[in-house]
Order: C-alpha cells, then structure tokens, then sequence
C-alpha cells in the first residue's frame, strides 16, 4: 500500500456530491421559477431586458425573459428548455411550464429534509404526472369548431391568451384577427381536428400607427420597397419572378486582377459587363415577369434597366420570405437566369408599394393560394409592436390548439384546484411516502392559482383556501376573475384556456424536475458546477486566457 494520492480527473475538474450536487441544482432551479413568477396572468409584471447593445426589450413571456437572460448553470439550463418546448408545442404558457417544476423542486426539497430518499421522490412525482393527464382529460370540455357561437367561444380564448401583455386595448381587434385567419388556413368551417401549422400566418410589423390599426391582410406582406423610385407603385395582374441570384455585375468568384492599359480597353470590359447584365434583363422581360423579388443584391444598372421595362423589384428579401412568397403565388425560386419561363412565375392580383408612417411595405395581394395570409400588427414604438408580436403568437398558438383538438379547461386557477384536489384523493391510496410526494405534487401545482392572486395584490392563501373550499363543495369550475378579483364560475366569465397548455405544461415540468432530482453528481470540466446562476451578459468582451 502506498500513500500516493490516485489522480481520476485533472485537477481543475470541480466537483460537487451528494446532499450538496442536490441543493445546488435545486437552487438554481427555483431561482428560474422566481425570475419569471411575477410576470404570471392579467394583473403580471413586465421585465425589462438590455442586451450587451443596449437593445432593449420589454415583455411578459416567459421563454423571452429566460432566452434573452443567456443563464448559464446547468440545471437553470434545462428550467429554459421547457419553456422553449412549451413555446414550440404550445405557444402559450411557458411561465406556467417553468414555475411548476421550480415548485415541484422546492417541494421536493423539504421531502429531502424529511430523509425521503430522492428515488422515492421521483417515482411519488412520476406516478402523480401520469395521473395528473389522466384526472385532466377527464376534467376537459369539449366544445366544437364550426359555428358562429364557437367563434365567439375561440375569441374568448385568443383574449385569455393576451391578458397582461401589452395589448390589452386592442385585445378584441387582435382576436378577430386570430380567430379569421385560424380559421381561414385550416379549411374554414367544420373542417378542425387536424394539424395546424401556425407559421403558415406571417406576422409582420409596422410602426406608425396604433396597435388598433393592426390589419389581416390577403397575401403576403413584406418589409421591402421597390428598388429604385422610378419603378412604377403597383403592377396589376402580376407575373412574379422569385430570383436567388444577384442581378449584379459579376463579382469573379477568384480575386482576378485585370490590368487595363487604354481607355478604350477599360470600355471594352465595361461594356462587356453591361451586356450580361442587359442580356439578364432581357431574359426576365421575355418569360413576362413584371415584378422579381430577388434573394440577394440588384445594381444601379440593372435598376435602372428593369424600371425602363416598368419592372417591380425588390432585392435583399429574406430566405424566409422568398419561400413564404413562393407557397402564396405559386412561383418557383430559381437560381439560375436560364431557368426563368412563364411556368416558373408566381401569380397574384396585385403587388403594390405601401407607406406606414416611417416603413415603407411591399404588400402582395389576392395571391394564387388563397391561403395566404399575413398580420400586419402596427404600433407606435419598436417595443410595443414586439410585445404585441408575442402575444399575437400566443393567441394564434392557444387557438389553433383549440381548433386541433377541441378539448378546453377552464383558467383562472380553477383546472389547477381541481387537478390537485383529484391529486390529493388518489394519493390516499398509495404507501406513506409515496403518498408524500403525491402530495407534493398537487401543491405545486396549487402554486398557479396562488401566484396568480399574489400578482395581483390579493391574498394569497385567502384565496387558495377559498377556491379549495368552493371545489370541496363540488363547484369545479370556480376559479379567480382578475378582472373583478372575484372567485367566480369562471367558464361563465369566458376565461378559458386550451386543454394542451396544462397537459404539456405539466408533463415537461414533472420530466425536468425528476432528471434533476435523479443528480447526486455533478463533474464540471469548466468549472460550472460551482457557478450560481450566472448571467452571459457580463462575459462577453472578455478574452479568455485560454483562447
Ligand atoms: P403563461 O406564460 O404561463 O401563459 P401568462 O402570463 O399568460 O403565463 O398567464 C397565464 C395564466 O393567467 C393562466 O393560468 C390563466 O388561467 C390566467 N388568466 C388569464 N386570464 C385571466 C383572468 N382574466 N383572470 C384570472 N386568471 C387569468
Ligand atoms: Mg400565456
């Protein structure tokens, strides 16, 4: 036997075990939750967020806050990529999402102090996340998709979504909005019960006017102007040409150097510029084309050619949209001049220039697939447009999941008070310290209907025990108005919610919380472990020695 030291990593491996892994992750974790609480339901507060540029954003929604906040441990890592899941299953309730598995995380905490070992802990979580689906299909409400009432019905919906986040006066205008252009992209009436693709709707941004003045427009609307002011304002009847290569004088892919040594060389090679450009043109004008959106750049000359054709064109447009334009009119994007032909060209009523206040847009209208559809949200400064943008994706997110699958619960707290209710009787019949977590689980989820009165300055375990009382006596669908701060039937106050929300909320909320309840260890090559919730911010402009 020696007395040598065995060496397993380097030496500036951090470690952290045990008891200690646990709390640290746990830590972390219920920091996240603690972050985005306050912005929870109607009466939530807003962050506001300043990047290392000082760009700065204001918003309510959770998976913005925790994407733009560049978090850094490890475990408040994954508390973001629920909110991020949530966001793309979803589209609404991310800060839910988030708070539940920071509260199943503390509560597993102080099951940690009882000496209840982690393992029982997560199964105890686990059979209580599959129960909780269980109980909350059963608790849904099936509403249909089709008639004029149902409209109404999906308007509430798309409202319930906004509450609270910057768009409140305009609340009505955006959900007519929502409900239409849902409606329109997935077959109009009847036709629900299948998948909804919501980036089929381009949401576009306009400053100038109110958020009032926020339009459904028919078509596509794109942040471009017409090139050069001498191309005509608006072509009838277009034929579009979808272009992703420059009209540009050639830029010779290898550094060339071309040593002229007269004038009328240096003309020549001009000139013979010139004509390739000209023979582009030409190509464009013969396959009938009268409006191009070009991927990349268009020249002076070139310019000036295509306006002398009373040519409309556009150059520098996103991938993005190029591929949105192409689904609307049915046009191919091409990559090479010699593909252009009358087959290949994208057809729509009109494409015309208009002017908001400062943006100047390129609106195409009555497009070959009727489909098509843009929100065109206005506003009066930057940051009220975006906020406006995320809340209109929460609505059209929450919709179409209603659309989809029918299935609603009512909000408010009141789904989360009956779940756990349901929760806490079923935990009756398990083992003692399965039954625990059980438990457990059933008050962090009671966490939604409290924050949602600590937010709003009420109190919160008046109002817990209230609501708990009034479902006790078998009033399910009571739960907390923010509007009139009554515990009320809040299906009859409209305040409703898609079924999906809660299910996806749930399940990645309990999935997180177990995988980190399951760490006893954390092996940390760049010393991370040991970091508390770290913000990128400050890190960047630092030179790293090691680099
Ligand atoms: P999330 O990011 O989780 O969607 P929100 O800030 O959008 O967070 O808040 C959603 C919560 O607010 C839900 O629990 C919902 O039931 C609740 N809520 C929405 N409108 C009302 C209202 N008028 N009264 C009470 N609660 C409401
Ligand atoms: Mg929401």
């Amino acid at each position: 036997m020696t007395d040598k030291p065995i060496v397993l990593m380097p030496e500036d491996v951090q470690r952290i075990l045990g008891k200690d892994a646990q709390r640290n992750n746990i830590m972390a974790a219920r920091m996240v939750s603690e972050i985005v609480k306050t912005t929870l339901g109607p009466k939530g507060m807003d962050k506001m967020l300043v990047s290392p540029t000082n760009d700065i954003i204001i918003t309510n929604d959770g998976v913005t806050i925790l994407e733009e906040m560049q978090i850094e441990h490890p475990a408040a890592k994954m508390m973001v990529e629920i909110a991020k899941t949530q966001e793309t299953e979803v589209g609404d309730g991310t800060t839910t999402a988030v708070m539940i598995a920071g509260k199943l995380l503390e509560n597993a905490e102080k099951l940690l102090d009882k000496k209840i070992h982690p393992t029982v802990i997560t199964k105890g979580y686990r059979i209580a996340a599959d129960k909780a689906q269980e109980i909350l299909m059963d608790l849904a409400l099936k509403i249909t998709t089709g008639n004029k009432e149902d409209e109404a019905l999906l308007k509430q919906i798309a409202m319930t979504a906004m509450t609270g986040k910057g768009a409140e006066d305009a609340k009505e205008r955006l959900s007519e909005i929502i409900v239409q252009a849902l409606k329109q992209i997935s077959g109009g009436e009847n036709s629900g019960r299948k998948k909804i693709d919501i980036n089929d709707i381009k949401i576009e941004t306009s400053k100038g006017k109110g958020i009032k003045n926020t339009e459904l427009v028919q078509g596509v609307v794109i942040d471009k102007e017409k090139v050069s002011y001498d191309m005509p304002c608006s072509v009838k009847n277009s034929k579009i040409a979808l272009i992703d290569f420059p009209l540009e004088i050639k830029n010779p892919e290898i550094d060339t150097k071309i040593s002229v040594t007269s004038p009328e060389q240096l003309h020549s090679f001009v000139t013979e510029e010139e004509r390739s450009i000209k023979e582009m043109i030409e190509k464009v004008k013969l396959s009938g084309a009268n409006v191009i959106f070009c991927q990349k750049g268009i020249d002076d000359f070139a310019q000036y050619l295509l306006a002398k054709e009373r040519i409309y064109a556009c150059r520098r447009v996103a991938r993005s949209d190029m591929e949105k334009i192409s689904k609307a009119t049915g046009g191919k994007i091409i990559s090479n001049i010699d593909e252009l032909n009358p087959f290949e060209l994208g057809n729509a009523d009109l494409v015309e220039e208009v002017r908001h206040g400062e943006d100047v847009l390129t609106y195409i209208r009555g497009c070959e697939n009727p489909k098509a559809l843009t929100i065109l949200v206005h506003g009066g400064t930057d940051h009220v447009i975006e906020e406006v943008k995320r809340a209109v994706r929460d609505g059209l997110g929450d919709v179409a999941c209603v659309i989809e699958s029918g299935l609603v619960v009512p909000g408010g707290g009141a789904i989360e008070i009956e779940l756990a209710k349901k929760l806490r009787e079923f935990s009756q019949g398990l083992s003692g310290r399965e039954q625990l977590a059980v438990e457990e689980f059933a008050s962090a989820i009671e966490f939604v209907p409290t924050t949602l009165a600590e937010n709003a300055g009420l109190d919160p375990i008046d109002t817990l025990t209230e609501l708990k009382s009034r479902h006790d006596s078998g009033e399910r669908n009571v739960g907390l108005n923010l509007f009139t701060n009554k515990i009320e039937n809040v299906l009859e106050s409209k305040i409703i919610e898609p079924l999906k929300i809660k299910t996806q909320a749930i399940n990645s909320a309990s999935e997180v919380a177990i995988m980190i309840l399951r760490i006893d260890d954390i092996i940390s090559a760049t010393g991370h472990g040991n970091k508390s919730l770290g913000m990128g911010n400050n890190q960047i402009g630092k030179i790293r020695p090691d680099y």
